[in-house]
Order: structure tokens, then sequence, then C-alpha cells
């Protein structure tokens, strides 16, 4: 036999020859000491921590039990429809379903949003001949539905909010729409400031123009009905409202399940099937896709359900009367504090501040001071917390985001004592400012022609990627991140989103040996 040429041109394999297990899952473990802590109330953005016994070891069993599941197909896996049918009955009993309320399993709210976004488009062509779709959105509206636009050919009609609640304006809304919506959208509440948007007049609209209208409850789905039951009030925001006829809600925010779990409900099958593929022209097997995936473990539905079974009614009204004390008793601690300046009222678990320069005669209530804020949340991370900045947009302040959940009940006496100690340390610091030469540079550069030479600069400037003596490591985080954060809000929206790309690509960067 003629040796291969291809195989003998690859000097280093792919793969090591095989490695034992338990060496493998101790450097999993390892790797993991340099990530934020996803349990225990200090990490608050992107973890959601129940603070309950046993639940991670439920999910992982209920998982195992799933693992190798196709959920492609429910006619060879029926156990696949069982679970998802009783979870998505579970979201339309929640969330003021009918009994003609349908819906679908999702990796997450993304694929949620991108779905019913689909399905709007495709609904608006079929019933409407609508060929240039427009999606009808509050400033404040997810990046998702951007994305969505993005991916499936829509154009974003972006309507501010109202600068002091931050609530989208529904008399703005309604006037935006046109023969071309397919889609208006509302947030309950939105991630950014964590209020709730006027569904009802919003989906009124919607429905008085015979257009379409979704909900984002992607983070409060899960939260608001048990808050309610909790005994807070919570103005209606579901599909109980005349005029939604979609909504998605994550169950791995407040539900508590692990990442790859969320459900997009339509007021009827006939809606929802604009969100089915299905292509029988091809020689292989005929293919019915309600979702993005094709192939799918159907693990993460198990875990889901698992979860949702385990903590039940009970347990999620009690669990989201310790978000609304964490929340309370934050809120009164950060109004309590001088130069935070808390943005609109906060109704869901989130809670967005911003940090005011000092009361001067001349300027007695101060004005958002980003430098200090980014500082802040530098600050704050040095003694082990982690707040999320948001940089300023269209006229809306820049803050620091937190994400409550019930651990973070214990933890917000601690919060509060490090957040006036730290703004104090914070103060000390020189003052972040922009390289008035870079910010002259950037406006002259076009964010589609740039060279990955001229990126590589900007970066470098701003502490990210290689220095320019060739050290560091190409996309190495620095300790601080307000220098960074503080150029990027100076810059064009595209050259931001242009730089933070490189950015994310420079950290997923294959290391050759
Ligand atoms: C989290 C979130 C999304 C996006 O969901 P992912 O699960 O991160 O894909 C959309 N809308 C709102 C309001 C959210 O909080």
């Amino acid at each position: 036999m003629q040796p291969d040429p291809a195989a003998s041109a690859q000097e280093t394999p792919a793969l090591p020859a095989g490695r034992p297990a338990a060496e493998i899952l101790t450097e999993l473990k390892a790797l993991r000491t340099a990530d934020a802590p996803t349990r225990g109330g200090r990490t608050f953005a992107y973890v959601y921590d129940p603070g309950r016994e046993g639940l991670d070891e439920l999910a992982t069993e209920a998982y195992a039990a799933y693992a190798t599941v196709n959920g492609l197909d429910p006619t060879v896996f029926p156990s696949v429809a069982r679970l998802e049918n009783d979870l998505v009955g579970a979201a339309a009993a929640l969330l003021g379903g009918s009994p003609q309320t349908q819906g679908t399993f999702t990796s997450g709210g993304t694929e949620s949003i991108l779905l019913a976004v689909k399905t709007a488009r495709d609904h608006a062509r079929s019933t409407r001949g609508v060929t240039d779709p427009q999606l009808v959105l509050p400033s404040t509206a997810h990046a998702a539905f951007h994305k969505a636009a993005a991916y499936l050919g829509l154009e974003p009609v972006v309507v501010p909010v109202d600068p002091v609640t931050y609530k989208a304006n529904p008399t703005a809304m309604a006037a935006a729409i046109t023969p071309r919506t397919a889609l208006v959208v509302a947030s309950a509440p939105s991630y950014a400031h964590g209020v709730i948007d006027p569904v009802a007049r919003i989906a009124e609209a919607a429905a008085e123009h015979e257009v379409l209208c979704h909900v984002d409850a992607c983070i409060g789905g899960w939260l608001l009905p048990y808050l309610r039951k909790a005994g807070r009030t919570v103005e209606p925001f579901d599909l109980s409202l005349p005029g939604v006829t979609s909504l998605s809600v994550d169950l791995h925010k407040y539900g508590y399940a692990d990442k790859g779990a969320s459900v997009v409900l339509y007021r009827d099958a006939e809606l929802r099937r604009h969100q089915y593929f299905a292509h029988a022209g091809w020689p292989g097997y005929p293919v019915v896709n309600p979702t993005v995936q094709g192939t799918k473990s159907a693990g993460l539905l198990a875990q889901a359900w698992a979860v949702l079974q385990h903590i039940g009614e009970d347990g999620y009204t009690t669990l989201a009367a310790r978000v609304a004390e964490a929340s309370d008793h934050l809120l009164e601690g950060l109004r309590a504090t001088p130069d935070l300046h808390i943005l609109g009222e906060p109704e869901a678990g989130l809670v967005a501040f911003t940090v005011l320069t000092s009361a001067t005669p001349d300027r007695p209530s101060g004005t958002p001071d980003l430098s200090l804020l980014l500082h802040l949340a530098d600050e704050m991370r040095v003694r082990g917390w982690y707040l999320q900045p948001q940089l300023s947009f269209d006229g809306l302040p820049p803050n620091l985001h937190l994400t409550l959940t019930p651990a973070t009940v214990d933890r917000v006496d601690a919060l509060l004592t490090d957040l006036p100690e730290a703004l104090t340390s914070a103060r000390s610091l020189p003052p972040t400012t922009a390289d008035p030469a870079l910010t002259d540079l950037a406006a002259t550069l076009d964010p589609d022609t740039l060279t990955p030479e001229d990126v590589a600069g900007i970066l470098a400037f701003a502490g990210l990627g290689e220095g320019p003596d060739g050290s560091g490591e190409p996309g190495g985080l620095p300790e601080r991140m307000a220098p960074v954060l503080f150029l990027l809000d100076t810059l064009p929206v595209r050259l931001k989103e242009r730089l933070l790309t490189e950015f994310v690509g420079s950290v997923f960067q294959r290391r050759t040996p």
C-alpha cells in the first residue's frame, strides 16, 4: 500500500493519543478556577442562583438520562414530545395562554426571538404580501431582535423610549407602524433597565393595524407571575392581553434551568406553522425542523423539565419573594448612597444605576460620570463582585447593571458595605480620558474598510491585544476594563461593533504549537 501523503504531511496530531477520564475531569475543573463563580450570589450577570440544595445535581442527572436522545425526531423518541408539550403547557398556563396557545422549546432567548421574528416575517408575506418587512422596536429592545432582523432581512425601526421612565412610548410605537410592519415588540421587562413596557397599549395599537405583537418576557416571564403570587403588583403583560400574538420566556433565567432552555409561545398553531421549516426536496429523510437546530440533545429539555417539576408553584413563589426582598433591600441601600442614581423604577429583579459627579452649587444633582462608574466596576471586581457595565446609548446614561437572584438576599448587606468603599477608591483614581488623537482618528475610519493592521493598532491603543513590542497575549484581557470601555463609549456605533468583533475574534484565536 502507498503511504498516504496527506497523513504524513500532518505532523502534529489533532488530538492526544487518548487520556484517562480522571485526568480530563481534573483538567476541566482546574480550568474553571479562572472563571467568575456561578453560585454564591456575587456574580450579578449571566448566572441565576436559586440557592437551593440539590437542584444542580437533579439537573445534571436529568440531562444525563437524556444526553444521547436526539430531539430531531419525536416519532422515534416520543418522550421528547411528551416533555416539550409539558413545558409549553406550563408556560402557556403561567403566561395567559388560551386552549389554542401553542409553542416550542428552544435553546435560549436569542433562538426564541429569532423564531418569533421569522414567524412574523413569513406570516406577513403569506397573509399580507409584505416583501420588504419592518420590525418596530423600542430602543431598549434586546439586541437579539437586531440580530434576527440582520439574519432574516427585516428593517429594524427603532423608537426612542421615554427618557425618564425608560419605558417604550406607546404613541410613538403606534406611529411607527406602516403597511410593511411584520412585528411590533414590547419587553416585560427590558434587560437594560428592568422596567416593563406598556404592553397593553402597544399590543392594542398593533391589533388595530392588524399587525403581530411579540412580548419579550425572556427574563421576566418566569418571575413576574410568581411575584404576583407572592403579593406584588404586576401589571398585565402576557398573552392574556388582546393583541399579544407571541411571547418568549427563558427557563435558563428565572426558571433556574441550566443554560440552553427557553420557550416561545404563539396565540395558535396557525401562527406557529410559519416558524417550522420543512423540506422534502432532497433524497435524504423528510426534514421538519421546528427550530434553528437539526439534531439536538434532548438532555437540555429533560433537565429543564426536571427543574420546573421539582421547584414547582410553591418553590417559584418562595424564590420570587426572595428576589423581591433582595431588590427592595438593594434599592433602599442604593438610594441612600450619595451620587448613585437608579434608572427608572426597576420592577423585576434587574437594577441599573448610574454614578453622578459630586453635586456642586451650580449642578446640585450631578451628571453621569462614566469614568467614575467604570472605575467603580473595576474596584468592585477587585472586591470579588461582578457588576455589569452598560455603555451610554442615544441619550440614555451609562450604568452598572445587576441581575438579582434568590442567592443575592444574603449578599446585599456585604454589597452595600463594599459599594461606598469602592466608590471612595474609584474617586481617588485619576479619571479615565479618551486620547483625543484616537477619537479624531476614529472619526475618519470606515468600519467596513479597516485593515487588520488598523484594527490591531486601535485594539493595542485600547489595551487589548498584543502590545506594540509584541508583549502580551493576543486577546489577553487587561486587569482593569475602565480604559477600554471608556474608549469604546466614545466611538461611533459601527466602529464599536467592528472592534468588538475583532476583539472577540482574537479571544477565539487558535494557538499554533
Ligand atoms: C436574556 C435576554 C434575551 C436573550 O436571551 P439569551 O438567552 O441570552 O439568548 C432576550 N431578551 C431579554 C429581555 C433578555 O433578558
